[in-house]
């Protein structure tokens, strides 16, 4: 006899015009999870994508910016737990305590980037979803909210023309000095155009309070507060 718990990646999921096909969560992933919860105060989100995300999907090579990455995890728990989480809030208005079973839909603001090329007097930019993982996990190397700022801005270059020459085959760090030595004015206008092109994730919900009918806007930060509730 054997014990075996067949998988199947049954479940199908579109993001960013991709199919990913997966399963759901398991007793080994929870517990994974749990572990990380306990130990580590700091959760980042390529973390919860290793121990999540990854083991459960069919498509091992796909590359998912971390916006795909977090509505694919939303699209799992879904499966594995359940569309709704329960949230209790206390109203602005008259401070009663609201208890309610929310849905994860609901609460998901979501709009697609809108990668394009960029020129600025003679240099243009690709920008596009990154191309490796390896690009992804680079966000962890960096502490600060500049410095993550910018290395976002780098992970999302595709190619570069310089005087109609295609660069495309650089390192990371060959493109960091090349970007961190450009003027700021240069800079400065390739990255507000940048800006304007990438996606928007916000988890937010209006909610009228059960007592006075106050309108509460709640805003959720992270995943991992509605993940296992
Ligand atoms: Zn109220």
């Amino acid at each position: 006899m054997a014990l075996v718990y067949k998988e199947e990646y049954k479940n199908i999921a579109k993001i960013g015009g991709k199919e990913i096909h997966f399963k759901p969560w398991n007793t080994k992933n929870e517990k994974e999870f749990l572990i990380a919860v306990e130990s580590d105060e700091d959760i980042t989100d390529s973390m919860l994508y290793e121990l999540l995300v990854k083991p459960c999907i069919k498509e091992q090579d796909i590359v998912l910016d971390e916006y795909e990455q977090k509505l694919l995890m939303i699209e799992m728990r879904k499966k594995s737990i359940g569309s709704t989480f329960p949230l209790s809030y206390k109203c602005s208005n008259c401070k009663n305590l609201n208890e309610i079973e929310v849905e994860l839909d609901d609460i998901i603001k979501y709009n697609e980037p809108k990668y394009d090329e960029v020129t600025v007097e003679d240099i243009t930019i690709s920008f596009g979803v990154p191309r490796t993982e390896k690009l992804i996990k680079r966000l962890d190397e960096v502490d600060t909210k500049v410095e993550k700022t910018f290395y976002n801005f780098l992970i999302h270059i595709n190619y570069i023309i310089i005087d109609g020459v295609k660069e495309d085959t650089f390192s990371f760090e060959e493109l960091k000095d090349y970007i961190e030595s450009l003027p700021t004015s240069i800079f400065d206008e390739f990255y507000e155009k940048y800006s304007a092109m990438s996606p928007n994730l916000r988890f937010e919900l209006d909610q009228y309070c059960m007592f006075c009918n106050e309108k509460n806007q709640i805003n959720l930060e992270g995943i991992p507060n509605f993940l296992w509730a």
